[in-house]
């Protein structure tokens, strides 16, 4: 018995170390010269493994009941259990981001690849194209020399979400023409590109903010989290975890209404309130709550910059100096590309999977994890955790296909 697995990232070395229950010869087959490439790139360096509330809801995909399905089938525990059992122990932080004690996504990809002793690696090796062959497959490399037969197989391919790393999609096409529907890819966690007015003087200023992805006035997402402010727009988690619902085709048809004060709008009202802090200027006052550059903005854009004492504020000042805090406007231009992205939506249906096994209800014996299938997570270690995770499954998927 042969398994041959497509791809030697996060989900495709998970599902080999696991498969090598199954007692069968594994071999992976990856277009890099080395396996794991994007993980090392993973948590700037550090590896942001999973995260404590990872759970079916915090996901975007195409049946959010399927997902439910996987993450009860393996608990969290038993993902960071089976990472700590091949030599990867992590730890969370306080806001549930989980990491590994060593803090390096270079040893996880070290100790992943230490794992894979007696598994077949085939390194610069791209697959283009797959055919069924009676109850197995071929795995045509791209120049169609000499196909790879395998008995079951896990394609763990990932999507073309950073091609600088190696990531591609060249094997959407073959699953396609195996009776798949592809989903739309879209690039997924990228920086959204924006107008730069009003913001052309706040470059490099960074916090937390709540961000609301406007269609027309129609909201169609909001998050909150950490923003950067650049010369082309938004960075960070606070936007990129909302950029996959950006139709890009209509990009001029969205805006962002972003609220400064997501956590301290009751307590900046209060101290505008509070007679202790009338001789205090705007200015000083709202230092307390936000980076200088940006207490200079609201003061400039309400007119209210001159003011040297809040009790000279009227009720209707303070109130504009409140809403310029918490309702800012921005014209979206589109979002940063595949090139910037961390990840992406569309591929495979999860719909299309059992989502005890991973196994393809089209063409059964081909199983997929990781990000080839339309699942995502937002920033803080859920897409490593669902790449761990749905490869655990395939891995057991496999062995009770094979012992059956
Ligand atoms: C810069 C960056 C930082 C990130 N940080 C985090 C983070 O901190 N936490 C987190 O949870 N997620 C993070 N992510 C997302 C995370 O890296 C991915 O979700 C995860 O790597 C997906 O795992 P995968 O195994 O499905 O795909 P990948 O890790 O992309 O692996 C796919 C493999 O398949 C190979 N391949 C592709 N097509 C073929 C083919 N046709 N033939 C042969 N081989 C092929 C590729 O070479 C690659 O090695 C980050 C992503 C990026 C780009």
């Amino acid at each position: 018995m042969l398994i041959g697995i497509i791809g030697g990232g996060a989900a495709g070395m998970m599902a080999a170390i696991q498969s090598r229950k199954c007692n069968a010869e594994i071999q992976i087959f990856d277009a890099n010269t080395d396996l794991g490439r994007k993980l090392s790139a993973t948590g700037a360096g550090r590896c942001n493994i999973s995260n404590q509330h990872a759970n079916a809801k915090a996901y975007f995909t195409d049946d959010g009941h399927a997902l439910g399905t996987c993450f009860e089938a393996i608990p969290n525990a038993k993902v960071l259990q089976a990472l700590e059992e091949i030599g990867i122990p992590s730890a969370a932080s306080e806001d549930g981001w989980v990491y590994p004690l060593s803090y390096s996504a270079a040893n996880v990809v070290d100790i992943l690849v230490n794992n894979l002793q007696g598994i077949s690696l085939f390194h610069n090796t791209l697959i283009t194209d797959i055919q069924k062959q009676g109850n197995g497959f071929l795995l045509f490399p791209s120049d169609r020399s000499k196909p790879h037969p395998v008995d079951k197989l896990i394609v763990t391919c990932g999507s073309p979400a950073n091609p600088q790393l190696g990531a591609r999609g060249e094997l959407y096409k073959a699953l396609e023409d195996m009776g798949h529907r592809i989903l739309p890819v879209r690039p997924a966690l990228t920086p959204i590109e924006t107008d730069p007015l009003p913001f052309h003087k706040l470059q490099g200023v960074r916090l937390d903010a709540e961000v609301h992805l406007l269609h027309g006035e129609q909201e169609i997402a909001a998050t909150v989290g950490n923003i950067i402010i650049t010369q082309w727009g938004l960075n960070g988690p606070g936007v990129m975890d909302i950029s996959h619902f950006l139709d890009p085709q209509k990009s001029e048809e969205y805006s962002l209404r972003i609220n400064f004060a997501p956590r301290c709008a009751d307590g900046l009202r209060s101290a505008l309130a509070n007679p202790a802090l009338q001789n205090l200027s705007p200015t000083t006052l709202l230092k307390g709550y936000f980076p200088a550059k940006i207490v200079d903005f609201f003061l400039k854009q309400t007119g209210l910059g001159q003011v040297n004492a809040c009790h000279t504020l009227t009720p209707q000042q303070k109130e504009l100096l409140l809403k310029a805090t918490r309702d800012q406007r921005l014209r979206v231009k589109g979002v940063r590309g595949f090139k910037f992205a961390q990840a992406s939506v569309g591929g495979i249906p999860l719909a299309e999977v059992d989502p005890s096994t991973m196994e393809s209800r089209i063409c059964p014996g081909l199983f997929f994890a990781g990000e080839i299938l339309n699942v995502l997570g937002p920033c803080g270690g859920f897409n490593l955790h669902w790449a761990f995770l749905s490869a655990l499954l395939a891995a057991h998927g496999v062995q009770s296909a094979i012992t059956s």
